[in-house]
């Protein structure tokens, strides 16, 4: 890998805008899932440097806290420029280490640093309330502060942007940060805080603790009593663990927690619109996000057409090493996420599924899988309950609205749905209906700085982005002014 920025390859703890060698002095390997070739050595944390990432957080909180909206907003804006001047390396960083088109990459990071920028803005809008008294003597008003050291952990599937939308709006409400990367992507986590330091972020304020412990990191966190929020992105079973050892100091939580996504194919949709959006939603990062589409239920009027409309789309896919231009699914993270997707597959064939296409690892190598189809899905197989996170289309089929929002609905998850009609009131109908914290109406792709993202149900709770998304780092404090009369 050659970056024309060196300095964004850094393998060490980064606390306090220096780097620093691992208190153990042991290192773990991060690899290339394309090639399975180490990339570099990172230093492993331990409970002393969380420790004092957590020091050097609770000390800068004085100092970052201090600052005005405005100046934060500045070198903010500072290192949102340096992300976007540095792409291209990112870009690279991020697909070496965690496999996705290098496009896909771009895409990503310029994601990403839209948090940072629309947060360096939103900063400045923090306002209080001033609240009609209902006695003559006293005056209501209430304030936002910062909440104090925030603790945040991310998983690898966006390695840059689930850090940026954690990162931003904690930084740009004054809040300093203790971040532990996944253990399978730290190397994008370390440039973004390389960047932060070149921008001016002051030290202390951003402090990255990359560890193979990501339990006894994650229990420092949620237990210790300077960090004062959570802030996770992961599976729901470690999100109900952070939960539970977060409540011994009554911490503040978001979490960002699995999916179930259905997409939805009504008999009046524009089945090309509908081919489009689902392969957006579904093939992203070679299925692994948690708002691509975990179910796609066909009404049986018009299953035929989709059905051979994407099947012809899908085998148009071409897989292959994420930094060849030509790309468009990479590998899949490592071999616990292959053997995940064999296992669904072979219950579901198991259960009388249909395949249509695809079905196998691809020939490249031990991490990549072929575009699959299958249909003939139902409620008993597994696929319908667990996260495929692999470039897997699950085909449902259904009859009427009622039964599709019950066949929806029937999951623990809330997190992202989609469908596709033409009709203006089955589209408030049915959006009203799905139990998901955000609908894509007639589009696959709904994400954005501006807009709430979040969940509903056992997918968590908390938003991330949109004026909504700074409210999860500020505390409101409510002052009574008496005396008056
Ligand atoms: P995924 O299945 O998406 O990898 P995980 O919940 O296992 O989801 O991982 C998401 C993030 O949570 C990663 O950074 C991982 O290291 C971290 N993590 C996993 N287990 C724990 C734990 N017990 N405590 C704290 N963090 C954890």
């Amino acid at each position: 890998m050659k970056l024309s920025n060196t300095q964004l390859l850094q393998h060490l703890i980064f606390i306090d805008n220096k780097w620093v060698d691992s208190a153990s002095n042991k290192f773990f390997d991060v690899n290339d899932p394309a090639t399975g070739e180490k990339i570099i050595s990172v230093a492993d944390g331990g409970e002393a440097d969380v420790l004092k990432a957590i020091e050097a957080a609770s000390a800068a909180f004085e100092i970052w806290k201090s600052k005005t909206p405005k100046e934060r907003s500045g070198l903010m804006k500072k290192w949102f420029t340096l992300i976007i001047e540095n792409i291209d390396d990112l870009a690279l960083l991020l697909t070496t280490e965690q496999g996705k088109p290098l496009a896909e990459a771009k895409g990503e990071i310029q994601y990403g640093a839209s948090f940072i920028e629309w947060y360096a803005e939103e900063c400045r809008r923090v306002y209080g309330e001033v609240i009609p008294s209902p006695v003559n003597d006293r005056r209501f008003i209430t304030i936002k502060q910062p909440i104090g050291v925030v603790g945040a952990i991310t998983p690898w599937n966006f390695p840059v942007a689930m850090i940026a939308r954690k990162i931003a709006p904690a930084m740009a409400a004054g809040c300093t940060i203790v971040l532990k990367p996944s253990e399978f992507t730290p190397l994008c986590a370390l440039a973004l805080a390389q960047l932060a330091m070149d921008a001016g972020i002051p030290a202390g304020v951003l402090n990255i603790v990359p560890t193979t412990d990501a339990k006894a990191i994650g229990k420092i966190l949620t237990t210790h009593d300077a960090v004062k929020k959570i802030s996770f992105t992961g599976s729901t079973q470690t999100g109900r663990l952070l939960m539970q050892q977060s409540a011994s100091t009554v911490k503040k939580l978001s979490l960002e927690l699995g999916g179930n996504a259905p997409v939805i194919i009504f008999e009046d949709a524009d089945i090309d619109g509908a081919v489009k959006g689902t392969l957006a939603s579904k093939y992203r990062n070679a299925g692994q996000t948690c708002v691509c589409a975990n179910r796609i239920f066909l009404h049986s009027s018009i299953s035929g057409e989709f059905i051979e409309k994407y099947t012809a789309a899908v085998k148009q896919l071409k897989v292959g090493n994420g930094t060849d231009h030509q790309t468009q699914i990479g590998p899949l993270i490592n071999s616990k996420a292959i053997e995940k997707v064999e296992k669904l597959m072979k219950d579901a064939l198991h259960k009388g599924a249909r395949l249509v296409t695809g079905g196998k690892r691809n020939a490249l190598g031990e991490l990549f899988y072929e575009p699959t189809i299958i249909d003939n899905c139902n409620s008993g197989m597994q696929l319908s309950n667990e996260e495929i996170f692999g470039p897997v289309s699950a085909i449902f089929q259904f009859n009427s609205d009622e039964e599709v929002v019950e066949m929806a609905n029937n999951t623990i998850y809330g997190l992202a749905a989609y469908f596709f009609t033409s009709h203006v009131n089955r589209a408030w109908k049915i959006a009203e209906a799905l139990e998901y914290g955000m609908i894509g109406i007639n589009e696959g792709i709904i994400s954005f700085a501006e807009a709430p993202f979040g969940g509903l149900k056992q997918s968590g709770y908390g938003k991330e982005g949109s004026f909504y998304g700074i409210d999860e780092y500020v505390v409101t404090k409510y002052l009574c002014f008496g005396g008056m009369s």
